[in-house]
């Protein structure tokens, strides 16, 4: 169990996050509202808008994604569990909370699951990273 006061440093930075990307996906918006205003003319390269337009929804596709872990992090630390390891019911340390607060692994675990990874492109031989990779990628320590 975290005590009160590590838990209150925790909330503080996963509500700061939580407020920076309900910003983003605000600032997101205006840009579609912009861009249905914009339909029509035809001074804007179109195939470069609609390059932009989908980087655009990707990036919400992300932050809703990273919305919801934190969410979900917010109602662990609400009901205590926020620092236990969901794949092996170990403690996670808060230094590694702090720096990843929305992180429902111990570092021995994620680890385990970085090599399953990596693996598994390697046998797929993939070389880039592709939109459901991405969230985790963020998850690198
Ligand atoms: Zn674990």
């Amino acid at each position: 169990m975290l005590t009160p006061q590590e838990q209150e440093m925790l909330g503080a930075v996963l509500r700061a996050e939580r407020e920076r990307l309900l910003e983003n996906a605000k600032a997101g918006l205006r840009f579609s509202m912009e861009r249905e205003r914009n339909i029509g003319r035809d001074s804007i390269d179109e195939s470069m808008e609609e390059e932009i337009f989908s980087t655009e929804l990707r990036l919400r596709d992300r932050e809703k994604f990273l919305l919801n872990k934190i969410n979900s992090a917010l109602e662990r630390l609400e009901n205590g569990t926020i620092d236990e390891c969901e794949e092996c019911g170990e403690k996670i340390s808060f230094k590694r909370l702090m720096a990843r607060p929305v992180t429902t692994l111990c570092i021995d675990c994620k680890e385990e699951k970085e090599k399953e990874e990596m693996a598994k492109s390697q046998i797929l031989g993939r070389g880039g990273i592709d939109a459901d990779q991405i969230p985790e990628q963020l998850e690198e320590e």
